[in-house]
């Protein structure tokens, strides 16, 4: 089974970025190509039935399936990145850190009004990040269609703060 297979792989650090976090550092799934295109095709699975016109991934783990996962479903991609690195006119968003704050951004024009959108990141942790790039999205008109992740921790409770925005949340791995 795939779940069990991703939870395999991942290798748990802990005490990354900071003391007391378990970061899931997916990058050995990365060297297992047969693994990764098992990923790609069972998020696409999942969203089976669900329309989707576009897939926004959000920096810098967020890039790794989700170009994949857009040409499986023959969609655009869209980067949702970290304050200042996109080069052409943005629009912004802030969101709370424990520390903090962070913003993110995408183009004034990467996506349309009214299409549907798949926002795609490797993990839900509180789900702070993605509601931040939900309002992006709905700031350009256009609507969440659905989440993918490759694992959520879901004792953190990510998904009950999703729900306003799309009732879809695809997980392959929780915990
Ligand atoms: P959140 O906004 O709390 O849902 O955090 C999600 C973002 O932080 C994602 O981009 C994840 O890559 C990253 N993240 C949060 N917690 C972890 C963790 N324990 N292991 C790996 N990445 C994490």
């Amino acid at each position: 089974m795939i779940e069990e297979k991703i939870k395999q792989t991942v290798r748990d650090v802990n005490d990354f970025p900071k003391p007391g976090i378990i970061f899931k550092d997916i990058t050995p799934i990365l060297k297992d190509p047969k693994l990764c295109m098992q990923i790609t095709e069972a998020l696409a699975a999942q969203l089976s039935g669900v329309k989707i016109d576009v897939v926004a991934g959000i920096e810098s783990r967020g890039f790794l399936f989700g170009p994949a996962l857009a040409q499986l479903l023959n969609v655009p991609f869209v980067p949702i990145r970290k304050a200042g690195k996109l080069p052409y006119k943005t629009i912004q968003e802030s969101y709370a850190l424990e520390y903090g704050t962070a913003t993110i951004e995408v183009h004034e024009d990467a996506l349309l009004a009214g299409q549907r959108v798949l926002i795609h990141d490797d993990l839900l942790a509180t789900g702070g990040t993605v509601v931040a790039a939900s309002k992006l999205v709905m700031q350009l008109g256009a609507e969440v269609a659905a989440y993918s992740f490759i694992i959520s921790l879901d004792f953190l409770n990510g998904r009950a703060r999703l729900s306003p925005y799309a009732v879809k949340v695809c997980s392959l791995a929780s915990y």
